[in-house]
């Protein structure tokens, strides 16, 4: 017989709903993940050269220290699937570089020699192949997201997966919320459930009388393609680099016998387009050349092999929505997880569990990291919610462990 009843019930299989379904299942729960397309990271999380480190900021914000708080769960926890380890954030300026203010800086941001180091022009010239100094980020990295989704869901017997299936609404009947599909066939229930489906949990909480006021951003990557004899494999960096855009090393590709480097990234806002565009490839050979100035070297040769197209969902304020719905019991969403969906989505597979399951593992890994309630409410989606529902956005953990 069909099973139907599930602890947790999530929507959406991209990086923000794998890393959560793997998250209870480790938890011992019992998990739905339903997308509607064919398998897990199909979608924005298709993205195959996903890049995270540590921004400095102006200030120590709060929103400073969840994300580097994030960045250190994600650098610790995602281990075998880095694909490429250390990222190379180059100065704005060729020349000028103030190791006193910079160090300065860094310790004022919290963040210390285990995670950054300074580099001067020359080693950066020596150790990276960049013309810039820097800051080199040693566990900050890149991945293929969409390997990571199949990986922590395919082969994942504990997490029950549904296909190919839109969930059309969602309702709550006797303690449970259920899915159903375009022809109202129900798909699921469970007492809690969670939307991971970007865009399309505004659609699902509308009904309700919700607005997440989510807005699309198109970025599109390049993967520029140039032979041996161009010369250039010795002109372009050895590492990940960041800055006005940011590029992987360069990799050989024995099938065709050429190089391919990945660049990116367009960011056209209120624009959900997934055609590729020429004017983006053009964007991205601009900021290739930037981040290789004051060297310019001869892109003549430089032909586009491929591209990736997807659209980033970004809130209002920038800050990704992760926590409850206050008018909703049980309801969660993860969602709007913007440029940084590896570090949001790493964070999310903790802080959803400690809220929804009062999981002590979750709890004590938050903890250990430095994150507690009053920090985390800034990425409540409660936030956006006028009047008195606003002064309910906290998330209060509850003190009661629950899961396993
Ligand atoms: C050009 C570009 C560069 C980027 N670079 C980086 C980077 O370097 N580092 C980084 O960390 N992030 C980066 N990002 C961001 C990152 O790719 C996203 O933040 C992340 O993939 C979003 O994951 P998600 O799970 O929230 O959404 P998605 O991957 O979009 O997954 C949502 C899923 O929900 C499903 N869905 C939607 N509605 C329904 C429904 N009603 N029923 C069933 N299923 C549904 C969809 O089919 C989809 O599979 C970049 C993004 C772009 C576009």
């Amino acid at each position: 017989m069909l099973q139907t009843q599930f602890d947790v019930l999530i929507v959406g299989a991209g990086v923000a709903g794998t890393a959560l379904a793997n998250q209870y299942s480790q938890l011992g729960l019992h998990v739905c993940l339903i997308d509607e397309q064919d398998g897990p990271g199909r979608c924005t999380s298709a993205h195959a050269g996903a890049i995270t480190h540590p921004a400095l900021g102006r200030t120590a914000s709060k929103l400073h220290k969840i994300a580097l708080a994030a960045f250190r769960l994600a650098a610790n926890d995602w281990q075998e699937h880095w694909e490429s380890r250390g990222v190379f954030l180059q100065s704005k300026e060729h020349v000028s570089f103030d190791a006193a203010a910079l160090s300065e800086k860094l310790h004022h941001l919290g963040i210390g020699a285990d995670i950054a180091e300074l580099v001067s022009l020359e080693q950066a010239k020596q150790r990276f192949g960049v013309n810039r100094p820097g800051v080199w980020f040693r566990t900050a990295g890149s991945m293929n997201l969409g390997k990571l989704c199949q990986h922590l869901v395919l082969g994942n017997y504990s997490v029950h997966t549904i296909w190919s299936t839109k969930v059309a609404r969602i309702e709550k009947a006797s303690g449970n919320w259920l899915a159903f599909d375009d022809d109202n066939n129900q798909l699921a229930k469970a007492q809690t459930i969670v939307l991971a489906n970007a865009f399309g949990a505004q659609t699902l909480v509308e009904p309700f009388d919700i607005k997440l006021f989510l807005k699309p951003v198109r970025g599109q990557l390049n993967v520029f393609e140039f032979t041996k004899e161009s010369g250039l494999l010795a002109r372009l960096p050895k590492t990940i680099v960041s800055g006005e855009g940011y590029c992987l090393p360069p990799r050989y590709d024995s099938v065709r016998k050429n190089y391919h480097w990945l660049v990116g990234s367009s960011y056209d806002e209120h624009d959900d387009s997934l055609l590729p565009r020429s004017q983006s490839d053009q964007h991205n050979l601009g900021l290739a050349k930037g981040m290789l100035a004051p060297i310019e070297p001869d892109f003549s040769s430089l032909k586009t092999f491929d591209r990736f197209v997807g659209i980033r969902c970004v809130t209002k304020d920038r800050l990704p929505l992760i926590g409850g719905l206050p008018t909703l019991d049980n309801v969660y969403v993860v969602s709007a997880l913007g440029s940084r969906g590896l570090l949001w989505a790493t964070l999310a597979s903790y802080a959803i569990p400690a809220l929804s399951h009062s999981s002590a593992f979750a709890l004590d890994r938050l903890a250990r990291f430095g994150l507690d309630s009053d920090l985390l409410s800034s990425l409540s989606p409660a936030r956006f919610l006028a009047g008195a529902l606003a002064s309910n956005s906290k998330p209060i953990f509850p003190p009661t462990p629950k899961a396993r």
